[in-house]
């Protein structure tokens, strides 16, 4: 058992304040007697809380916990499916067209780097500010899933001995795939700042409008035009292992996205206080920008028709999503009467215990339940 001595020097060693959310109230509390210490249901907080981070029960967010286990029941890694097809048609010069490979590697340009930036976000950020235990045990299962989807990239590049350097380097070098990273740079340097702690409406806020830009931005706008790209491509019988393993992510993807809503309905629900008219315009202000970037990606990324596909129809749906994140979070649509124009795209989303899409294994399984002693 960890003595409090332990605690305390090791908070210190991390250089975190007593208020902060790896300090937590370990160290206020540590003159009561032992009984007193244990961790009351009503007083745990997503932010701000006094609690002992390091005891996960009692449950008070059960839906944090069940999301954790829904995602370890999810549980793939990238070489468990087979390239072998996309490796062919890649290398037959007419496999594919100039369009559908701009569209291939304009997605891994994106993607390669993207779900790294997401990893740095919540294992340097987030975690650090977040005092339920249930949600840390959600984040440390979700920075691993980010860690695969990177794997994932990093595998198809691979396969398919694309140029690593332009691949990685594209978030330098591509104004499309650049622009739409540096608009999530500041919220990822808000809370990966050392120095920065919660604990004053002005911070709380911030801390906030970093988990909305995530969750409903980055995971829930930014990654769909290129996932709607890949899968179309599967859809055609075209790299269908590449398309398999985005099936997998996107299935990820969307409960990262509708976690971070819970958390952010929940923090609005525990402080009121900071979902001001003016946060909420601001809000509104980011998605209506955010729309803008991911459609200038459409367009750079499909100059013209490809795969019954075309930027304009990304416009709606961009739109058509924007809305839905809004909503999720109680904000008014942004655009209205905008309607869905990929209604296969919520299929691929919510398969459940049906075979995987491209019937090449089932798409749902538990690893737990193959363990055996016999
Ligand atoms: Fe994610």
């Amino acid at each position: 058992m960890l003595r409090f001595e332990e605690n305390k020097a090791s908070a210190a060693g991390a250089g975190l304040a007593p208020g902060s959310a790896f300090g937590a109230a370990r160290v206020a509390e540590s003159d009561a007697p032992p009984e007193q210490r244990r961790v009351n249901i009503a007083d745990k907080r997503i932010i701000n809380g006094k609690t002992d981070v390091n005891q996960l029960v009692p449950f008070k967010y059960k839906w944090a916990w069940d999301k954790y286990l829904s995602a370890c029941a999810n549980h793939w890694m990238p070489q468990e499916i087979q390239m072998s097809r996309d490796i062919e048609l890649w290398k037959n010069p007419n496999g594919l067209t100039d369009d559908e490979r701009r569209v291939v590697k304009r997605n891994l340009g994106f993607f390669v780097t993207a779900d790294s930036l997401a990893a740095n976000n919540i294992v340097l950020g987030t975690y650090r500010h977040i005092t339920a235990p249930e949600c840390r045990q959600y984040l440390l299962r979700q920075a691993f899933e980010e860690a695969i989807h990177t794997h994932a990239y990093q595998y198809i590049v691979e396969s398919l001995q694309l140029d690593e350097g332009e691949v990685f380097n594209a978030y330098h070098e591509i104004p499309s795939i650049r622009d739409k990273d540096e608009f999530l740079i500041p919220f990822i340097d808000t809370l990966t700042d050392p120095s920065f702690r919660t604990g004053t409406p002005e911070n709380d806020q911030k801390l906030l409008k970093s988990l909305i830009v995530f969750a409903c931005i980055m995971e829930g706008l930014f990654f769909y035009v290129g996932f709607t790209q890949i899968l179309a491509l599967g859809r055609q019988n075209k790299m269908t292992g590449a398309a398999e393993q985005y099936q997998y992510i996107l299935r990820d993807e969307s409960m990262h996205c509708n976690f971070g809503i819970d958390v952010i309905n929940t923090v609005k629900l525990e402080n009121p206080h900071l979902w001001t008219q003016e946060f909420r315009e601001d809000i509104r202000g980011l998605m209506t920008k955010a729309v803008e970037l991911e459609y200038r990606y459409a367009e750079d990324t499909m100059p013209r028709g490809v795969l019954g596909l075309n930027a304009a129809m990304f416009k709606e749906y961009l739109r058509f999503i924007a809305n839905r994140r809004c909503q999720q979070i109680g904000l008014d649509a942004l655009f209205e009467g905008a309607t869905n124009p990929f209604p296969w795209m919520a299929e691929m989303i919510d398969l459940k215990k049906e075979r995987n899409f491209f019937e090449t294994r089932v798409i749902e399984y538990q690893t737990g339940g193959a363990l055996s002693w016999d």
